[in-house]
Order: structure tokens, then C-alpha cells, then sequence
């Protein structure tokens, strides 16, 4: 597939070696921000095509791939977080797939297909599925209807239930080699691209994103207030905070939550070396067991954080625990 991601080719290799038989359900994870999706969505339009070339790549040519990329195949499926309404009018996603969604998709799957006889069914993020609606469909997951194929995309697979995880093929995409996304984050004419990739975790779509979202700038204003937690004003400083891209702002901080922790355990910082100075000052008097409770807190929040039903009190709730991990120290 030309417009794929130049590190996922190997991935897609393995796919196209196994297409004469292809898993009846495949669970694509791996970090977020590498191109989980884009390889899923391929692989669909793959399997659909009804005129594939000889490496078994789809066509882009025949109706089918026509009618996939303009999302109106009637054999796909896509089950995803629905968009809905809050009562202040904003559009927001719900934060899990419910088993109504997941019912439709069985009758779905249990129909008979319009066109060549394959269906597709992609379902991202696979571990939104709710307990409720991930039951619904392991009865397909196990005894899937002939020439039917599901697809599970997850950042983080353990989420998912384990009798659905048993029923799937895994395909674990691994981060690309740095060289490899330093290359590719150049080819975009992105500024920044090691400083982006590293605040990424090496994911390099996720480093697209944080630069289109401010992130650099961001940065900065968040690790100045950071590294003074005796002077933090939560009130103030939520108000202010609230307007941040709430991912942006979790990952930022989730990260300074590591490089305190390293620090305290008398290791270097990891994300951000360029603020080691006051890491170093930050590790020598932060109460270890709320840092971990609060880091803790900080990966489950993660999952909502796009999401919150007060973005002011969530923010302000932490960072009253984020300056009473230090509050000890300023006693003594
Ligand atoms: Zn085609």
C-alpha cells in the first residue's frame, strides 16, 4: 500500500503473506500515535477489493475500493465512540461502545453481504468496548459467520476482556527505529522533530499532533509553574489551564510526573533532560507514596481526560495534589 507509513511495511508484509487466509479476527495494539489505524483501514480495503493486484494489494481502482474510501461499502463496518450532545450543547464522544452498538454490528455480521461475500467490521478503539457489549459480541469473535473479519485496534489491548483478547489474532506494531520517524517527521517539514519525538514516546503521529496542538509552547508555560510548586495558585492556575488541550496538558504532565519520580530515585530524567535542574530539586523533597498514587491516578484520568465533566475542578483537584507531594519538605 504506497501511502502507508514507511515503518509499517513489515507489518503489512505479514498481512499480505497470510491474505489466502487471513484472521478471522485481528487485534492490531500497539502505542498510540504510530498508525494503527491507517494499517487497519488498509488491510479493510484489502480485503474488500474485488479486483486485487498480484501482490494481493487492493486496486484502488475497482468499485469497491471506490465506495470503501468514500466510507459507503455496504459490507464495512466501522464501531467506533459514538458523538453526542451535552446539555450545554457541545458535542462531545461518549466514553465507551455500548452494547446497542455492538447488537447492530451481530445483526450486521449475521446478514448476508451485498457485494463479493466478505464483510469487515472495525472496531477502534476495541478497548471502549463495555463489558455489556464486548459479551455481545464474543459470540461472533468465536464463531464468526463465514467470510466475515473483524478488526480490534487498541492502544492498550489488557483493557480489553480476556475471553475476547483469546478469540483474536494479535499483530503488535512496535515503534518505529528513532532514525526511521526523525526521517519521516523531516519529510513533513516538521521543526522540532527530536524535541516532538521525544515528548511522543517515539510515536511519530503523536508528535504531529502535540505540534499542530502548541505543544512546544505549552511545554514551557506548564514546567515554569511546575517546578515552583510553593508558589502555585490551583484556583488561578486551573482557570487558566482549563483552556490547554486536555491531551496535550496529560501527556505533558504525565511525563514530568516520570522525570520526578527518576529523579527521586536517583535516576536521570528521561523526557525532559533540558529540566533536570529543577527535577533534581523537585525528586529530593517529593513524598514518594502520593507521587505514585498521584502518577497512578494521572493514567486512569488519561482514558477521560478528553472528556470531564468540570475540566476547572479536575484540573484544580490536581494540582492541589500535585503541590501536596512537596507540602512536607516546606514544613521542615
Ligand atoms: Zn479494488
Amino acid at each position: 500500500m504506497s501511502a502507508l507509513y514507511p515503518w509499517l511495511v513489515r507489518p503489512w508484509q505479514h498481512l499480505l503473506n497470510n491474505k489466502a487466509r487471513p484472521a478471522q479476527a485481528l487485534l492490531i495494539s500497539g502505542s498510540a500515535g504510530i498508525g494503527k489505524s491507517a494499517l487497519a483501514y488498509a488491510w479493510a480495503q484489502t480485503l474488500l477489493c474485488e479486483a486485487p493486484r498480484p501482490d494481493g494489494d487492493a486496486c484502488n481502482e475497482c468499485g469497491a475500493c471506490h465506495w470503501f474510501k468514500a466510507g459507503t461499502h455496504p459490507d464495512f463496518r466501522l464501531l467506533t465512540l459514538q458523538e453526542k450532545e451535552n446539555k450545554d450543547g457541545e458535542t462531545t464522544l461518549a466514553t465507551g461502545i455500548d452494547v446497542e452498538q455492538a447488537r447492530e454490528t451481530v445483526d450486521f455480521v449475521r446478514s448476508s453481504a451485498y457485494r463479493a461475500g466478505r464483510r469487515v467490521v472495525l472496531v477502534e478503539p476495541a478497548d471502549a468496548l463495555n463489558v455489556a457489549a464486548a459479551n455481545a459480541l464474543l459470540k461472533v469473535l468465536e464463531e464468526p459467520p463465514l467470510n466475515t473479519t473483524f478488526l480490534l485496534v487498541s492502544d492498550q489491548p489488557r483493557r480489553l476482556l480476556p475471553t475476547v483478547r483469546s478469540r483474536c489474532t494479535r499483530l503488535d506494531v512496535g515503534l518505529p527505529p528513532q532514525e526511521d520517524a526523525l526521517r519521516w517527521l523531516r519529510d513533513q517539514q516538521l521543526d522540532n522533530a527530536e524535541e516532538m519525538l521525544a515528548l511522543a514516546s517515539g510515536a511519530p503521529l503523536a508528535a504531529v499532533k502535540c505540534l499542530e496542538e502548541g505543544g512546544l509552547t505549552v511545554r514551557k508555560d506548564l514546567f515554569q509553574v511546575l517546578s515552583k510548586p510553593s508558589s502555585l495558585d490551583p484556583v488561578m492556575r486551573a482557570d487558566t489551564w482549563k483552556n490547554l488541550n486536555p491531551r496535550v496538558w496529560h501527556i505533558l504532565t504525565y511525563k514530568w510526573l516520570c522525570d520526578v519520580l527518576a529523579t527521586r530515585l536517583k535516576c536521570a530524567a528521561r523526557f525532559n533532560p533540558d529540566y533536570s535542574e529543577a527535577l533534581l530539586k523537585l525528586g529530593k523533597h517529593v513524598d514518594l507514596a502520593r507521587l505514585l498514587a498521584l502518577s497512578k491516578a494521572h493514567v486512569e484520568q488519561g482514558r477521560y481526560v478528553m472528556h470531564p465533566l468540570n475540566r476547572q475542578l479536575q484540573l484544580e483537584t490536581w494540582l492541589i495534589q500535585y503541590r501536596q507531594l512537596f507540602i512536607e519538605d516546606e514544613k521542615t
